[in-house]
């Protein structure tokens, strides 16, 4: 048998850093805290990060406290399901139940936007369907990406109350 002289070397695909979205909202317990702690958790997920204000919104489709949001922009390796697993990490981390939707919570994390990446998974989402429609993704989310809001969008949305603490 001939001797196998070409065999190609094998290097693994190399990923490349994706900016990341992420929706942070909490209104049970120390909310604000709890954000705060989440925003910081998220930097060892990533190298750059920036992170909006602090906002406090009205539940929407549901009653309860008053939430606590901020958005915070991640430079990450991870794809967007990792991200996704190591986000319901954090929320498992902090208390997160899910007695029913949209109950109250002590965290949510929500991939708004992962890059430019298009995913309609029974998992996963992205861009988010709902963030044009939520004042509390849109306003923290124009503070630190500009570019990444249409200013229609947010103009319809002048009606949703939202206070930056
Ligand atoms: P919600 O945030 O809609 O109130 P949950 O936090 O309980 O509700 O999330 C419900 C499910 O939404 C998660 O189990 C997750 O699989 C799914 N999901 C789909 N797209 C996204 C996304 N972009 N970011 C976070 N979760 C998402
Ligand atoms: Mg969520």
């Amino acid at each position: 048998m001939a001797p196998i002289t070409d065999v190609p070397t094998l290097t693994p695909p190399s990923r490349s850093v994706v900016r990341a979205y992420i929706a942070i909202g909490a209104n049970l317990g120390d909310a604000p805290q709890q954000v705060v702690t989440a925003a910081r958790d998220l930097q060892r997920l990533g190298a750059a990060w920036v992170c909006s204000s602090l906002y406090r919104t009205a539940p929407q489709g549901a009653s309860g406290p008053d939430y606590v949001n901020a958005v915070v922009g991640l430079d990450t390796l991870l794809t967007a399901p990792d991200l996704l697993d190591e986000l319901q990490r954090l929320e498992l981390a902090a208390g997160r139940e899910r007695p029913y939707p949209n109950a109250p919570r002590t965290l949510d994390l929500d991939i708004v936007l992962y890059g430019d990446a298009r995913i309609d998974s029974a998992r996963l989402q992205i861009p988010h369907p709902r963030m044009w429609s939520r004042a509390f993704v849109l306003v923290p989310l124009q503070e630190i990406a500009p570019n990444r809001v249409d200013a229609c969008h947010l103009h319809a949305l002048a009606d949703q109350a939202i206070r930056r603490i």
